[in-house]
């Protein structure tokens, strides 16, 4: 069922999270777009134009890994300061009263926990752009570090041990981190309501967790303004604006 008429698409969902023993949320940029972070697929999104290396680029040369530095700090200034929004809030909520058990989010921009989530309920796939680590030992750098030496040398930042230093979040080609995806398993397989809310449902392997929830036997709701390939086998769609559509669940 597609629900747009935002009182009905609250109730519909207070109904099935008061239903639910266990629900699970999973969000994407769609979540932080109110907070003044762009999402990436929609036009003119400066994602585009600052657009992150995928990984094998980044690890062919020094000169590819300083592009890769620049857009991420000019990505950074454009959300520099950026606060949680209303579904950021909603989800930290639904967290402590323990109506949602946890949060799988596809987002760097570590918003759930400035909402107030507890960062062991967060499940971020895509890893954290406020740090930064080193691929070969693992050390992990701050950005505040880096980014003095790097605007003064026009050079990529490197590590003592001599490894190449990311920001830590995962590049297309990039493996993600083993044990966030197992703790993502672990939710989905779990719950009996998965709330899928900001995504577009086409980046993989994360876009598989919903379709795993429903092959597991859990309830699917997907909140998003525009239609996403799994809404057609998702028990309820609701069709609109996330912040407007989760606000009364913040309360
Ligand atoms: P996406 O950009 O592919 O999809 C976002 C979806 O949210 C779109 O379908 C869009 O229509 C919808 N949307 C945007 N604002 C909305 C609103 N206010 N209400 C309802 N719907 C809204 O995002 P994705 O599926 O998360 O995939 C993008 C990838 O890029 C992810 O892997 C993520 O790591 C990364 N990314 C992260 C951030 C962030 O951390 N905030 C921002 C951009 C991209």
């Amino acid at each position: 069922m597609i629900i747009e008429d935002v009182g009905r698409a609250q109730d519909a969902l207070g109904e099935m999270l008061r239903d639910s023993q266990s629900a699970v949320a999973f969000t994407g940029a769609g979540l932080s777009t109110e907070c003044g972070i762009p999402d990436f697929r929609s036009p003119d999104s400066a994602w585009k134009r600052h657009a992150p290396l995928p990984h094998a680029e980044f690890l062919a040369s020094p000169q590819a890994r300083a592009l890769a530095w620049r857009r991420k700090f000019a990505m950074d200034d454009l959300y520099a300061g950026a606060q949680p929004g209303r579904g950021h809030r909603a989800l930290a909520r639904l967290m402590e009263t323990g109506a949602v058990e946890a949060v799988i989010t596809q987002n760097i921009d570590g918003l759930h926990q400035a909402a107030g989530g507890a960062p062991e309920r967060i499940i971020e796939l895509h890893g954290n752009g406020s740090y930064a680590t080193c691929l070969s030992c693992g050390l992990r750098h701050e950005l505040a570090d880096i980014r003095p030496r790097f605007e003064a040398s026009g050079d990529a930042p490197e590590c003592a041990c001599g490894g190449a230093v990311k920001s830590a979040t995962i590049a297309f080609g990039q493996a993600m981190p083993e044990e966030h995806l197992r703790r993502a398993r672990r939710a989905t397989l779990a719950c009996d309501l998965f709330i899928a809310i900001g995504s577009s449902l086409v980046v993989y392997p994360a876009a598989a967790f919903p379709a795993a929830a429903k092959d597991n036997g859990s309830a699917l709701v997907i909140v998003n303004r525009e239609p996403t390939p799994l809404d057609a086998m998702a028990d309820l769609v609701l069709r609109g604006d996330i912040g407007a559509i989760l606000e009364p669940f913040a309360a």
